[in-house]
């Protein structure tokens, strides 16, 4: 199918007031153009290259969301470029976000990483870190940058049932930020989480982002 269709497809699948992520990592501008044709506006990349050289080739309504882990170092070159950066996985590249957006005179809305899966290697605050924050007020510092929700993922397995335990802990997490905090976030929001092979689960566990690179994009290259 094309990506055009897979997108059609997609769509009558997702319910209302789910907004779909189309994950463009690695594959080349032209198909991303297909996706744009076909009405597709959000794209999410994980590299920060790659994401600003796909900028300057692509119409600028396009909303990039940024979704892979950010090194500090290349915050200053990166911020004021995407729509939203859906990655902030520790207090200091969230410190670094909000000085050089300061610094450019924007505001930068961005999503809290949370670690809920079993693997070591993926990024993101623990449950309990991220409630932390938020009681000591740390949010209340920013300056140059708006909370605009969650992101995580599951763990990368075959049981569904682990996998839906992993949303239900993200989504618990989102909404006691919420319940606590929520009149001091105005835009707390958003929460991203399903990817290609486990969104419907995303879904039912209340994710309204979700993320999709290969049922769209086929394979990376
Ligand atoms: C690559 C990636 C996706 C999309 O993965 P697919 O399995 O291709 O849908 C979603 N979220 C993040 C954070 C990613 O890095």
């Amino acid at each position: 199918m094309s990506i055009a269709a897979n997108i059609e497809e997609f769509k009558k699948l997702l319910p209302p007031g789910v907004e779909l992520v189309a994950v463009s990592k690695f594959h080349p501008v032209e198909k991303i153009r297909e996706a744009y044709n076909a009405g597709q506006r959000e794209f999410g990349e994980s590299r920060v290259q790659e994401l600003l050289s796909k900028h300057l080739d692509l119409p600028s309504d396009i909303r990039w969301h940024f979704i892979g882990h950010l090194q500090t170092n290349k915050v200053k070159q990166l911020v004021g470029i995407p729509y939203l950066i859906e990655s902030v996985d520790s207090l200091r590249l969230l410190e670094m976000i909000d000085i050089e957006s300061g610094k450019k005179g924007i505001v930068s809305k961005v999503l809290m990483q949370v670690h809920v899966a079993e693997e070591d290697t993926k990024f993101g605050f623990y449950p309990d870190e991220l409630l932390e924050f938020f009681k000591k007020g740390d949010h209340r510092n920013l300056k140059s940058t708006v909370i605009c929700g969650i992101m995580g993922m599951a763990t990368n397995t075959d049981d569904t049932a682990k996998v839906k335990n992993d949303f239900k802990r993200l989504h618990f997490i989102f909404q006691e930020i919420s319940r606590q905090y929520g009149h001091e976030l105005p835009y707390f929001t958003g929460l991203s989480m399903g990817m290609s092979g486990d969104w419907k689960i995303a879904v039912e566990e209340g994710a309204n982002i979700v993320r999709i690179g290969s049922l769209i994009f086929g394979l990376r290259e």
